[in-house]
């Protein structure tokens, strides 16, 4: 079968392998039909994320039908269609009796040292061996462990390309805006106008927000446009536009007196400066706008709440640690997103109108592009903002 394996930096190609076998119980084979391409698989591709090994088959976000399955699948059966959660949860120990199946203990390895590191989520598909090392979706082909916990019936009025989303973007960007607390009323801030930020936005308008701002810049500049095309009502910051002596910061407090309710990190460590900024500030060299956290503290308004969604491995960044206490700013880890929690609710949303997954689709592509497509995404071209792939 074809497959997008990573070969190394900045490496992916299209191969053949064999068709996956079952292995466990409650193993299922599935059919992929469709799949896409997520900003947490550039950090993949970059080899930002450890443990990646040459060959590993890349993808965590997809759907499709049911090929096969072991003995002990319950409630589903062979041709269903489905979509599949990023995280593999067993649905049985203390986290996923919670539904915080991203959190899930028979799939992650919370050894001390992993946590330390960087913390461990739940197995994931397609996302190196720091999760498991679980084969992903960008394939024709994929085996789903604990298959009627992790796979999801779409019903005949939700397609692929809508029902697709709620393996991950959708359930991450709700995941952001509930877990951050954004209510009726708030200003809010977004760092990241990607497919995650643009559907933060709108379910951060959907819970009331009274103002969206949202910040990106560089190459990506062009989905400030896109976001406000599609909402006219957000506000947008380029961070590479503002005249010199103008940062993040400043231009949020002139947009919003004491600055915004809330901040939502919708980026990544990766694009963060790291320890190298440290260095630079005891230099007292010139910060630059990749300062993300540390933007989002000095911006909210006293008693503000950040919440990180974009992934960070570890030890990232000093932290203003002062504002923090002084000011009273909640900073919370969204963590990988809960699927699990939201799926069917937001399955509802979708086929009541609420929230529209075709709004983010930019471009359809097959399988075979693939390799390709990783390439123009990572560089922002062609306005990629979330892409169909058909397997
Ligand atoms: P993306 O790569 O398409 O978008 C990220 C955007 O951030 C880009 O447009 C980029 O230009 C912008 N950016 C870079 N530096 C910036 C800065 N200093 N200030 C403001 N914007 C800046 O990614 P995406 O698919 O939208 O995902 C966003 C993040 O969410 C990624 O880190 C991804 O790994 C993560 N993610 C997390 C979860 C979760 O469950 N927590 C799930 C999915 C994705
Ligand atoms: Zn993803
Ligand atoms: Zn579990």
């Amino acid at each position: 079968m074809k497959a997008l394996a990573w070969m190394g930096k900045n490496d992916v190609q299209m191969v053949e392998i064999p068709k996956p076998k079952i292995i466990e119980d409650r193993d299922v084979i599935l059919r992929v039909t469709g799949s896409t391409i997520c900003g947490s698989d550039l950090h993949l591709l970059h080899g930002a994320v450890v443990q990646l090994q040459k060959g590993d088959i890349l993808g965590h976000e997809f759907c499709g039908r049911v090929d096969s399955m072991g003995a002990g699948v319950k409630g589903l059966k062979q041709g269903d269609r489905v979509v599949a959660s990023f995280q593999i949860a067993c649905g049985e120990c203390m986290y996923c009796k919670k539904k915080l199946s991203s959190q899930c203990e028979r799939t992650n390895s919370n050894t001390i040292e992993n946590v330390m590191y960087g913390g461990r989520t739940a197995g994931m598909f397609g996302y190196s061996h720091f999760t498991g090392g679980f084969a992903g979706g960008q394939a024709e082909y994929v085996r789903v462990p604990y298959g009627d916990v992790n796979l999801l019936k779409l019903p005949d009025d939700v397609p692929d390309e809508k029902g697709l989303y709620l393996s991950d973007v959708l359930a991450t960007s709700w995941n952001c805006v509930v877990d951050t607390g954004v209510k009726e009323g708030d200003v809010v801030a977004i760092w990241g106008a990607g497919p995650v930020g643009e559907m933060a936005a709108e379910m951060s308008f959907t819970n009331g927000a009274s103002r969206v701002i949202m910040i990106d810049g560089g190459a990506a500049s062009w989905r400030l446009d896109l976001c406000k095309e599609k909402m006219p009502k957000i506000e947008t910051i380029n961070y590479t536009d503002l005249p010199r002596g103008t940062t993040v910061t400043s231009k949020l407090k002139e947009m919003e007196h004491g600055g915004p309710d809330v901040a939502l990190e919708c980026v990544a460590g990766e694009y963060a400066k790291g320890w190298a900024h440290y260095f630079e500030m005891l230099l007292g060299i010139e910060t630059d706008t990749s300062e993300i956290i540390n933007e989002m503290i000095t911006s909210v308004k006293n008693y503000g709440r950040c919440g990180i969604t974009g992934v960070y491995v570890g030890f990232t960044n000093h932290f203003n640690i002062g504002s923090l206490m002084e000011r009273g700013i909640r900073l919370i880890g969204n963590g990988q997103a809960p699927v699990h929690l939201y799926w069917e609710q937001l399955l509802q949303m979708i086929r009541e109108g609420k929230t529209d997954p075709y709004k983010m689709l930019s471009h359809r592509v097959k399988i075979e592009e693939m390799d390709i497509v990783y390439k123009k995404f990572d560089a922002r071209e062609d306005h990629m903002q979330k892409i169909f792939v058909q397997t």
